[in-house]
């Protein structure tokens, strides 16, 4: 749930309270609370996964969090867009590729509900990652193949696998998940390979979709051609560092995806890869703002005297004292930390 959002929600209700007022105004309410827009974000964190969900119910799902080095790019990121709440965590299996930044993640959002495959690792990550949600007293849910994560009419997230209790490769666990907005659908894989895509293709599960998130940045062994023969995917999104060791995406899977007639989208060309679907129609995008601009820039300065913050080429920031001044990224931090807008540059 987005902040600016908490505030319109809270500044009706109180109009509701305060002028008691008709069914109309609450319909209105309901509206303007909500966007009509499903958004995904799939965040360039390199040889890893971490995807953003913005729901059209304004709420946010997070697939997995990136190595450990990465939560600064997914914080930053979150920040940008003024996420403070995180309804569904989703860490698709325990690989530090998948799980590196889930503490810090779940000691910067307040994060509802963690989805996890039942298997453990015997990594120092993955004992950190338990203990944050033991801290954090966040409900973890042991999901496989069949269960529900929303239910709607227009709306449903579903899990799609596991579908077996015991797998040699860790991959083979990743919960793999669809999510399906009125007309448009969405497959998101982990790192599932072929043994797990077979299984999927067999239990009969609805697994046509209209975009990929493709198998194990690529790799050989996922998105077999049974697989993607029922997916029919028509864009194909693929998280992979640029020239890493494992010569990710395969050659061969590239083959498979653009005989299938899918467009291929990758965050080590693209960097962070948008998906927005109005219900209808899904629109491929780079994102809004590409992180290695936003890292470390400062786009405000706050006069810790006056308690004001400005723009950097205001008037007034030339004669301001160097001690005085503090640094902000982004508005809302200003905000966050008491400072008011400057009435000559009105940031
Ligand atoms: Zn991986
Ligand atoms: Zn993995």
């Amino acid at each position: 749930m987005k902040k600016h959002i908490l505030i319109i929600f809270t500044t009706i209700m109180l109009l509701l309270v305060s002028a008691s007022c008709s069914v109309n105004v609450s319909t209105d309410a309901t509206i303007e609370s909500g966007h009509e827009e499903l958004r995904i974000h799939f965040i360039d964190v390199g040889q890893a996964d971490c995807i953003l969900i913005e729901l059209p119910t304004d709420e946010e799902v997070l697939i997995d969090s990136g190595n450990r080095e990465d939560s600064g790019v997914i914080i930053n990121y979150l920040d940008e867009l003024g996420i403070e709440d995180i309804e569904y965590f989703i860490l698709t299996h325990p690989h530090e590729d998948h799980i590196g930044s889930a503490p810090d993640v779940l000691n910067n959002y307040d994060v509802d509900k963690i989805y996890m495959p039942d298997v453990s690792a015997d990594s120092q990550i993955y004992k950190n990652t338990i203990q944050a949600i033991h801290n954090e007293n966040t409900e973890l849910i042991k999901a496989k193949a069949g269960t529900s994560i929303i239910d709607s009419s227009n709306l449903s997230f579903d899990v799609l696998a596991p579908n077996s209790m015991w797998y040699s490769e860790t991959n083979e666990y990743s919960l793999v998940t669809r999510l399906v907005y009125k007309d448009t659908s969405f497959l998101f894989t982990g790192d599932a390979e072929s043994v797990s895509e077979l299984e999927m293709v067999k239990a009969g599960y609805e697994i046509d979709s209209d975009l990929l998130k493709v198998g194990h940045h690529g790799g050989e062994t996922s998105s077999s051609q049974i697989f993607l023969d029922a997916v029919t995917p028509k864009y194909a999104v693929i998280s992979v560092g640029k020239d890493n060791p494992y010569g990710h995406p395969h050659k061969k899977t590239l083959n498979r995806l653009n005989a299938m007639g899918a467009s291929v989208y990758r965050t080590d060309e693209l960097s962070t890869i948008t998906a927005l679907s109005d219900g209808s129609q899904i629109k491929i995008d780079k994102a809004e703002f590409s992180e290695e601009k936003n890292i470390n820039k400062t786009n405000y300065i706050g006069n810790i005297n006056s308690m004001k913050f400005h723009y950097l080429d205001c008037s007034s920031v030339i004669n301001m004292k160097d001690t005085n001044k503090k640094l902000f990224r982004n508005r809302a931090d200003a905000v966050k930390q008491g400072f008011i807008p400057c009435s000559i540059c009105k940031p």
